[in-house]
């Protein structure tokens, strides 16, 4: 284990931060600071602080009223069904459209777990052609000349969250504009985020590139200067791009294109390991459980988080910082930097218990320790045909009415 430390992290938090950043000095990016607070405590504080009514009504918009709940979810300091059982609750019908929202964090979810690492792939033709070219570097450096594009690349880079609306944009933008290839431009927008989550990433890609939709996602200058209050188009100078009618757009960006074929993308996993000869069983807190309320960590065994290069070697600094708030919230877990394998194997561990995940990653890393999956929280306890997952509609025909009864609005 000659790599491997066990990580102290500070309570205090300024301590914490600087901690991580000296402990990480290869990692990029800016830091967290205050904006953004990791741990259940901060999510909780959120969540009860939630504007419903105004939710409704503006969400679509830049400066609407978003929770920013999910760098949380996706940890799992909060489950959705906590959040969903949370405003039913409290606002009963009016939570429809914010539930609806949550819906989809659950139905990419479910894809993910059923394509496993299908999602890295085009998952159904294209229905218009879809470009190969590398990801520009003036798209890295937030340079393309367009206030609205750096505008979002600087949320990503700096804050690490970008609005829904704006990653839609964002995303059309690269994939159909300048035909990027989906799959690149995901990699890199993911690894920038602090809610970074392979499903609801990637499958968004998808959806915007028209791989898991009847047609592709894209914008004009008139919605993108509607939603975000003007804010950007006001004093740009530049030759918009996206100043046309649907109609002229859609045939400056597909006409004359034939849709290729789905594409197949390979995901790197790790080198396959003996099974282990050692017996003791641990818990293995991976990223995704990051709750001192989950039912796993009252266990009275050994808790073990790894930060491993494998899963975490492209964190930007505040996403690290953010993970090192979230585990300063969890009792009796032994942190550690380096090799999951040498160090499980180092602690005599022989058999893992963990949450289970959709990451065939994380999957086939914990594979040599015999690993016993406990089903995660369902959001909801509605059964979900294959048919019904192809569409997000479908899937939400069917939920709503479990969750809200029959008088939903469609
Ligand atoms: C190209 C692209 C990439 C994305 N990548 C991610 C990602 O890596 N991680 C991630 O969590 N979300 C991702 N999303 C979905 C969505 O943009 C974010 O979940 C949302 O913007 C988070 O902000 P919020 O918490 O303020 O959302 P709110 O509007 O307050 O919604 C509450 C919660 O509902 C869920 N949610 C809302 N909209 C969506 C959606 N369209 N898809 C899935 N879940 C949703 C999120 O968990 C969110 O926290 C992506 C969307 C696009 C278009």
């Amino acid at each position: 284990m000659a790599n491997s430390y066990k990580l102290a992290i500070p309570s205090d938090r300024a301590e914490r931060l600087q901690y991580i950043r000296r402990m990480f000095p290869q990692a990029v990016g800016s830091f967290l600071g205050d904006a953004w607070c990791g741990g259940r405590h901060e999510a909780l504080r959120r969540l009860n602080t939630i504007d419903i009514e105004a939710y409704g009504r503006n969400h679509s918009f830049l400066n609407g009223s978003v929770t920013k709940l999910s760098p949380y979810l996706r940890h799992g300091c909060l489950t959705l069904k906590e959040v969903s059982d949370n405003v039913r609750y409290r606002f009963g019908a009016q939570a429809e459209k914010f539930v609806e929202e949550l819906a989809w964090r659950d139905y990419w979810r479910r894809v993910w777990y059923e394509l496993g690492n299908g999602i890295f792939s085009d998952i159904e033709d294209p229905k218009v052609a879809l470009g190969d070219k590398l990801l520009p570097d003036f798209i890295r450096q937030g340079i393309t000349g367009l206030p609205c594009m750096d505008g979002f690349i600087r949320d990503l880079t700096l804050e690490g969250y970008v609005h829904n609306h704006a990653r839609k944009w964002f995303a059309a933008y690269l994939v159909h504009w300048l035909k990027v290839d989906w799959r690149e431009a995901a990699d890199w927008f993911e690894n920038h985020l602090l809610d970074g989550d392979k499903g609801s990433n990637h499958l968004s890609w998808q959806w915007v590139a028209s791989l898991n939709s009847s047609k592709p996602y894209y914008f004009n200058k008139d919605s993108l200067a509607r939603h975000t209050g003007e804010k950007y188009c006001t004093n740009c100078k530049v030759n918009c791009p996206f100043d046309a009618s649907h109609e002229a757009l859609n045939e400056k960006l597909f006409a004359d294109t034939v849709p290729a074929k789905a594409k197949v993308h390979r995901v790197a996993m790790p080198e396959k390991t003996p099974i282990s000869a050692h017996q003791a069983v641990a818990i293995f807190v991976h990223d995704e459980m990051l709750s001192p309320a989950h039912p796993l960590l009252r266990r009275p065994m050994p808790k073990i988080f790894v930060i491993d290069d494998f899963l975490h070697g492209k964190w930007p600094l505040k996403r690290l910082q953010f993970l090192a708030d979230c585990l300063n919230e969890l009792q009796d877990v032994e942190i550690w930097i380096g090799d999951t394998r040498a160090i499980l194997k180092e602690r005599g561990v022989g058999q893992i218990v963990t949450q289970d995940t959709p990451n065939k990653q994380v999957k086939a890393l914990l594979e040599p320790f015999n690993p016993i999956y406990q089903p995660e929280i369902k959001f909801t306890e509605a059964e979900i045909s294959e048919q019904r997952l192809k569409r997000f509609t479908r899937y939400w025909d069917k939920v709503s009415v479990e969750l809200f009864g029959d008088s939903v609005s469609s």
